[in-house]
């Protein structure tokens, strides 16, 4: 048996030559393949528009800038996150705080939100975003959570970077239908990849505008944006401090190659986790399954061993047998550096550090074979 990841990219021959056919072309950059894959995603996620991003990262980044997160600001996200979710905030000189996750679906929880929310307009201290995440691919409850942030005046980014494919309520993730802007990643142990690159999409124009300006140096060629009339054919003005975060001509090239395969992937990673919770469903641990109304692409596939004194142990041992098991997430709030956040000591979030102590991520991807699903299953039993 040959070691088996937590996660890996499917290449195919079309995306190879997809990606040799970009390199041959007269663009590596800023030419027609950035926009035929802004086309595919928001047309299939069924939202207005798309901007394709060097990473997640820095379309967290443009999407906080463009809905005004500035110093003085609070920002909300769930604990049991990569720390991109919040540290996209932190980038914008605004203040973090975690709102902690129901145990049973290790999204964050609505009913907590709303708890967090109250105190928080009490103390005039109400967050100018929230950024739910999709954890694992399955969607938070984003119409209740909607429901609660327009109440208060909240805006939201949901963070689908798992959950390219998924859908909540019979509507794709990334629609946008309950929230401002949704990020989606594409680094290769997410469910499509183009090696680096992330997607954020919206219905709204001027969040679209703000955000396209922002990832091309917050330089433009558009009169409407500008002070004064253009001086002629070659002018531009930089009208923001923007960054540089296009994606390449060859990362939208197998992008749009690996989209055609997404819905294959997904259903492919959807028959592993069935066939894992039927075999797992007997052993001394805890599985999720996605509730109802609710299609999770399956980026990851967690469990919880029963036996936490044990977990070190086990992952150790599954590693030695070449099971590439992980960890997702440690929670967010005990790392070193939001620990030495001068106001750290709000952060509380009990649910996010009792899953912390069990939760192990078994491998998980579209390659894997028959073979290997039943390998990890014995090994994992005898281990246990
Ligand atoms: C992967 C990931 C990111 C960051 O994505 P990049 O494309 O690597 O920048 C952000 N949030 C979550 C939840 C992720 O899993």
């Amino acid at each position: 048996m040959n070691f088996i990841p937590y996660g890996r990219q499917q290449i195919s021959p079309e995306d190879v030559e997809s990606v040799v056919s970009a390199l041959k072309s007269d663009f590596l950059t800023q030419g027609p393949k950035v926009p035929a894959f802004e086309k595919t995603l928001k047309d299939y996620v069924g939202a207005e528009y798309a901007l394709a991003m060097n990473s997640a990262t820095s379309a967290l980044h443009v999407a906080c800038l463009a809905l005004g997160v500035g110093e003085g600001d609070w920002v909300w996200t769930s604990p049991i996150t990569f720390v991109a979710s919040s540290n996209c905030a932190l980038y914008c000189g605004a203040k973090v705080d975690f709102v902690d996750i129901d145990p049973n679906t290790l999204n964050l929880c609505p009913k907590t939100l709303e708890k967090k929310l109250k105190v928080a307009k009490e103390q005039s201290r109400i967050p100018k975003v929230v950024i739910p995440v999709h954890m694992a691919g399955q969607s938070c409850e984003m119409r209740e959570i909607h429901r609660i942030c327009q109440e208060y005046g909240v805006r939201i980014i949901e963070d689908a970077s798992h959950a390219i494919g998924a859908s909540f309520e019979g509507e794709k993730v990334g629609n946008c239908r309950y929230s401002d802007i949704t990020i989606f990643s594409f680094h290769p142990v997410k469910i499509i990849t183009t090696a680096e690159g992330g997607v954020a999409t919206t219905n709204d124009i001027d969040l679209y505008e703000r955000m396209d300006l922002l990832r091309s140096h917050g330089v433009t060629r558009n009169q409407k944006f500008f002070d004064n009339p253009s001086h002629g054919g070659w002018y531009y003005q930089q009208v923001d401090l923007g960054f540089n975060y296009r994606m390449t001509e060859m990362q939208a090239a197998l992008g749009i190659t690996q989209f055609e395969k997404l819905n294959s992937f997904v259903e492919r990673r959807n028959a592993i986790a069935v066939k894992y919770n039927e075999l797992f469903g007997q052993l001394p641990l805890k599985i999720f399954t996605p509730r109802d109304r609710i299609t999770s692409s399956y980026h990851l596939y967690i469990i919880q061993i029963d036996d936490h004194e044990r977990k070190a142990e086990v992952f150790s041992k599954l590693r030695e047998s070449k099971i590439g098991v992980n960890l997702h997430y440690i929670p967010v709030h005990t790392q070193p550096y939001y620990k030495k956040l001068p106001y750290s000591e709000i952060f509380s979030c009990p649910n996010a550090e009792a899953y912390y102590l069990g939760a192990i991520s078994i491998p998980l991807h579209p390659g894997m074979t028959e073979e290997e699903v039943e390998y990890i299953y014995n090994t994992l039993k005898e281990v246990l």
